[in-house]
């Protein structure tokens, strides 16, 4: 099947790297994410290089991420009981947010709390573990023309000066020919590039990238002028907030997995299907005979048409219906690759 879409593509390259990527240690698992960042960059699809026994103790807090708050508090809730604001270190924003936190960390119960008099007091259940050894960012460009390229170096060079992922890396659709040196001229050299094969699945590195320094200082460029006159803007993040930022992306990247699409799109349409193609599962819609776009496959969608009620009440071909089988489906994917997680 060629690529329909930007999506179409997304997700052959997620499908490649859960199935082939090779971390830079043997023994690392493998999670795979797509559309996730930071307010300040989002990436389309992120690896992430984990320590195995981390991650099945990471699974112990369960499927869904946390945020930079209830980290927080994971990170440093004591073994021993102990008044909150006495065992956390000062957040830099109002104590409140942390009260909110820590209670919203024990309803989930990732931490414990008492009352001690009017003072709450925290004790962790778990050690919060260090799971991830490496994050791995991968732009998606199927159609990767001079002037795609030209648009995405800006965006690359601000990777590597930023160093918040260890490797950055833009994935192209092979095209049977090889890629021209000079649409890869403008980027920087400690990008990657990867071809990959829609139909196959297979994917190749034609150029390695460079391993970017994640624990040292990095810049934020935010403005790059054209002009040789004017001067370029920067902002220095210091390594305590990188180390910050990459634990909550390595938390979205948990939670969110690339199979998320079944969320938004319409899988209790009667057109709406899963495909095994030779690179893995696809959505496929049957109306319009090939991948559909997200925006394309939603309830404003004019050729939608509700699953027939008799697919539910029969139970057929899944309990539930086509609709719910298929979240359910992709859902038990995505926690095979969470190792410890329960089966739902
Ligand atoms: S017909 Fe529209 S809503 Fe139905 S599967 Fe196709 S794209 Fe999605």
């Amino acid at each position: 099947m060629s690529v329909d879409s930007e999506f179409a593509f997304e997700l052959r390259v997620c499908q490649w790297a859960e199935r082939e990527w090779s971390p830079r240690r043997a023994d690392s698992a493998v999670v795979v994410a797509r559309q996730l960042g930071t307010k300040y960059r989002r990436w389309d699809t992120v690896v992430l290089e984990c320590d195995p026994d981390g991650l099945r103790r990471r699974a112990a807090f369960g499927p869904e991420a946390f945020d930079s708050d209830l980290l927080h508090v994971l990170e440093h809730a004591p073994a021993e009981w102990a008044f909150y604001r006495d065992a956390l270190p000062d957040p830099g924003y109002p104590w409140r947010y942390v009260r909110e936190a820590v209670h919203a960390a024990a309803d989930r119960d990732a931490v414990e709390t008492r009352k001690r008099g009017n003072r709450i007091e925290i004790r962790r259940r778990r050690p919060y573990p260090d799971w991830v050894r490496r994050i791995v960012a991968i732009e998606n460009k199927p159609d990767l023309t001079a002037s795609a390229a030209r648009d995405l170096a800006g965006q690359l060079e601000r990777d590597v000066a930023l160093g918040l992922a260890d490797e950055v890396w833009v994935a192209t659709a092979a095209t049977g020919e090889r890629v021209e040196p000079i649409l890869l001229a403008d980027f920087p050299a400690a990008v990657g590039v990867l071809t990959v094969d829609a139909d196959s699945g297979a994917a190749e590195a034609v150029w390695e990238p460079r391993t970017l320094d994640v624990a040292s200082p990095g810049t934020r460029i935010l403005e790059r002028p054209e002009d040789d006159a004017s001067a370029a803007r920067f902002e220095y993040a210091d390594p305590e907030w990188k180390a910050e930022k990459r634990q909550v992306i390595a938390e979205r990247a948990y939670g969110r997995g690339w199979r998320a699409y079944a969320g938004t799109m319409r899988p209790d349409c009667r057109h709406f299907q899963l495909r095994a193609e030779a690179s893995g599962v696809v959505p496929y819609c049957a109306a319009k005979e090939r991948v559909p776009t997200q925006s394309e496959c939603r309830g404003s969608c004019p050729e939608f048409e509700p699953e027939p009620p008799a697919w539910r009440a029969k139970g057929w071909p899944v309990e539930g219906g086509p609709g719910k089988g298929i979240k359910r489906l992709l859902d038990r994917r995505r926690r095979r690759t969470r190792p410890g997680l329960p089966e739902e």
